[in-house]
């Protein structure tokens, strides 16, 4: 077999950044990548890769692909293989594999679906079959993302939900605590919500809840960021690499914001626009404490922010939390 250099193990066969489905083409046998890129290359991203290994790489590292087109028969590790490695680990589980092969034994067909494959398709290929199977297993699979996705969104607010920032905050305390990052959480509720309802109608709270829904994650500019609609009137805003000192500045625009919407609530004891009050926590994971320490530790801050008179940002006091550095 051919050995290939580290660098550049794979190629992008298109230049220019696009939005096009991106198709990874595996198979030892440059002429067979040749054709398929010839197929594809007019409306897709084709990426290729000699072997098994290369190819793992690259669904690992960097942007996977939407879909992958795999050789079976490779030296070294086989497509089979190949197919049943991305399917054991669940960032690449998902991405759709075609085999395409020269063999064409029922046998062969059954092992490559049994190791994970969505299809199967023959050696030469017919160009209109292998792009009608393309397009059909592309179109699935942004179904299934779309669906996916909607799953973690809340559907009145279009933030987070629940169950996102439930994922959110396991997947970020783990990350805060290997990198030794304080992380930091904001629980944001809305103030006499309930008279709100009363005095403009289940609608119109719907409308503010949408408002203040977007407000808050327009004040967030940082990717690992994220506003998740916690409950009824109740946000969470989960800010990982944050200290206590850079959470409470932000909850203060973050009220402040709101304020600046100038939302009528006539019937609010604490102004005459909707206001918000705002716990805030933060910790370094150290292995003592727990993600629920935070929440725990931001919703006793929120209780004194209620209790001491609302439209106001409160923290977690010393006592509250464990020390956050290790
Ligand atoms: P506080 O200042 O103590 O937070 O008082 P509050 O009235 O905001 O709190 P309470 O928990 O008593 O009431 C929350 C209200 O939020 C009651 C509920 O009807 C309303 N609410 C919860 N979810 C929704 C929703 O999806 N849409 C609307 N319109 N209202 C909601
Ligand atoms: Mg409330
Ligand atoms: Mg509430």
């Amino acid at each position: 077999m051919t050995t290939h250099d580290a660098s550049p193990s794979i190629l992008p066969l298109t230049a220019e950044p696009t939005e096009r489905p991106r198709l990874l083409v595996v198979d030892d046998q440059p002429i067979n990548i040749q054709t398929l890129y010839q197929i594809f290359h007019a409306d897709h991203e084709v990426f290729m890769a000699t072997d098994g290994q290369q190819a793992l790489d690259f669904c690992r590292h960097g942007m996977p692909p939407d879909l992958i087109l795999l050789d079976v028969v490779m030296p070294g590790m086989d497509g089979l293989e190949v197919c049943r490695s991305l399917k054991a680990d669940p960032a690449t589980a998902d991405i759709p594999v075609i085999f395409v092969t020269a063999q064409s034994d029922p046998a062969d067909e059954t092992r490559a679906l049994e190791a994970g494959g969505v299809d199967f398709i023959t050696k030469p290929v017919n160009p209109a079959v292998v792009r009608a199977r393309v397009k059909t297993h592309l179109t699935l699979k942004a179904q299934s993302d779309l669906l996916r996705s909607l799953a973690f969104v809340d559907g009145l607010t279009g933030v987070a939900n629940r169950r996102r920032f439930d994922e959110a905050l396991e997947t970020e305390w783990r990350g805060c605590r290997r990198g030794h990052l304080p992380l930091a959480l904001l629980m944001v509720d809305i103030d006499h919500f309930k008279r709100y309802n009363d005095r403009y109608g289940h609608q119109a709270g719907d409308e503010c809840l949408r408002i203040v829904a977007r407000t808050l994650k327009q004040g967030f500019g940082r990717a690992r960021d994220l506003v998740a609609r916690y409950g009824g009137e109740e946000f969470a805003c989960l800010m990982p690499g944050s200290d206590l000192a850079g959470a409470r500045t932000k909850a203060e625009e973050l009220r402040q914001a709101i304020e600046r919407c100038a939302i009528p609530h006539a019937a609010s004891p604490v102004a005459d626009v909707v206001t918000l009050s705002v716990g805030v926590a933060a910790l370094t994971p150290n292995g003592e404490n727990t993600p629920s320490d935070l929440v725990a530790a931001a919703d006793a801050a929120l209780y004194s922010a209620k209790s001491e008179g609302r439209n106001r940002v409160c923290s977690a006091g010393e006592s509250d939390l464990a020390p956050t550095a290790d």
